[in-house]
């Protein structure tokens, strides 16, 4: 065998090993992302497959075969776990074990039973088929970051062409019993192609990675924690900057009397009462307008596009549904009303602060009148 071969093996046997010790950093670091972490065991499975297959070219020894095979399908089951834990967020362990254990059933008895080259032929077709689920894995999550995850798949897919033409080649050549590793073309091909493949797939899942964390600190960042609604931040980067379009309309709500319910049935009872009010609101609004808390027990819904009636009709259902709730607290259950102001946007009201301020108004003429409804500013 040719000694650049050995060098390919153990450029393979290198980048697995640094990058799986750097996946596997990143996930301690986090201990969030769990698809990191099955993909450097994956690696970490490949890592010791490479060695000893590269001790099987030097000594062609079927029992050192068998063992480089067990190690690649494990490595290739947990890659494949790795992009199906990625998408779906299961553990996806029964899937793990069934690759690996469904590869292992295929390609072992032909090549322990003295036909080798079958072995192979299943070996190469096995692994391309694990690299094509895996693509396919990350392409249908691939909305959630398209550039890294495109390249992912690129990258599998490549090296699943690879693993086809060394199937190819065997099958070509009609090698069936060998007593040797293949030489030929393909071979070479496949390892450049492995190097390509766990260097740029490994940065790219570094990538993928950190673009999810950020993703998770921004949606947090813009998320109000007890309610799960929008947050000021949220809304006034949504709207606070430009001026308002007419046929705008904002409803501000403000719980009746909440003061009273922390007094009397005590904070977390308070706590519980606004998320069953921010339920309601999601309810009624759905994904048609943009609810937010502002803080403490006074709430925003946006709604573009809308007659002063709809944003009407919108706040009578917020408030009766509310007013009807029963609100389980400690053995019993308590009620609570909220009260509306509605403005439109237009001429007089060209910014998000004077719509917001006009709406406060209006709130407070249902107070005034004696809470539990809805005004419409003049
Ligand atoms: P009104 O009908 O006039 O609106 O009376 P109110 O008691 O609702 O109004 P007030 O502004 O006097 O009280 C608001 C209360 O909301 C005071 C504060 O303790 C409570 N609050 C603010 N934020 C939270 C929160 O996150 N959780 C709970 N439980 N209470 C909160
Ligand atoms: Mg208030
Ligand atoms: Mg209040």
């Amino acid at each position: 065998m040719a000694p650049h071969y050995h060098t390919l093996l153990l450029a393979i046997g290198l980048a697995g090993f640094c990058l799986s010790a750097t996946l596997f950093a990143s996930w301690m670091s986090a201990r969030v992302e769990r698809f990191l972490l099955s993909w450097s065991i994956g690696i970490g499975f490949i890592v010791p497959a490479v060695i000893v297959y590269s001790v099987y070219v030097e000594h062609p020894i079927v029992a050192v075969a068998c063992l480089a095979f067990v190690l690649q399908f494990l490595g290739f089951a947990f890659i494949y776990g790795a992009a199906y834990r990625f998408r779906s967020g299961k553990s996806g362990r029964q899937r793990i074990a069934a690759v690996f254990l469904a590869c292992s059933a295929i390609a072992l008895p032909p090549l322990a039973s003295g036909y080798d080259g079958v072995g192979f032929i299943a070996l190469n077709l096995l692994l391309a088929g694990c690299l094509v689920a895996t693509a396919r894995e990350y392409w249908q999550g691939r909305a959630e970051a398209p550039l890294p995850l495109t390249g992912i798949v690129m990258l599998y897919l490549l090296t699943a062409v690879s693993f086809l033409l060394c199937a190819g080649v065997l099958i070509h050549d009609g090698q069936w019993v060998m007593g040797h590793a293949p030489e030929n073309w393909a071979e070479n091909l496949n390892l450049i192609a492995a190097i390509m493949g766990i260097t740029g797939i490994g940065a790219m899942s570094l990538a993928l990675n950190q673009w999810r964390v950020a993703g998770n600190h921004q949606r947090a960042a813009m998320t109000d924690a007890l309610t799960g609604l929008l947050n000021r931040r949220a809304l006034f980067d949504t709207y606070g900057d430009e001026p308002v379009k007419p046929h705008t309309a904002a409803i501000a709500f403000d719980l009746d009397s909440f003061k009273s319910v922390n007094d009397r049935h005590g904070h977390a009872a308070g706590d519980a009462v606004l998320k069953v009010f921010a339920e309601v609101l999601r309810d009624v609004c759905g994904t048609a307008a943009c609810a937010a808390r502002l803080g403490g027990e006074e709430f925003i819904v946006v709604l573009d596009r809308t007659m002063p009636e709809r944003a009407q009709r919108i706040a009578e259902r917020v408030r009766m549904d509310f007013a009807a709730k029963l609100i389980p607290i400690g053995g019993r259950s308590i009620t609570c009303t909220v009260s509306a102001g509605i403005a439109m946007g237009g001429e007089d009201c060209a910014s998000f602060d004077s719509l917001l301020s006009n709406a406060d108004k209006a709130l407070y003429i249902s107070k005034r009148n004696g809470r539990n409804r809805v005004s419409l500013a003049a």
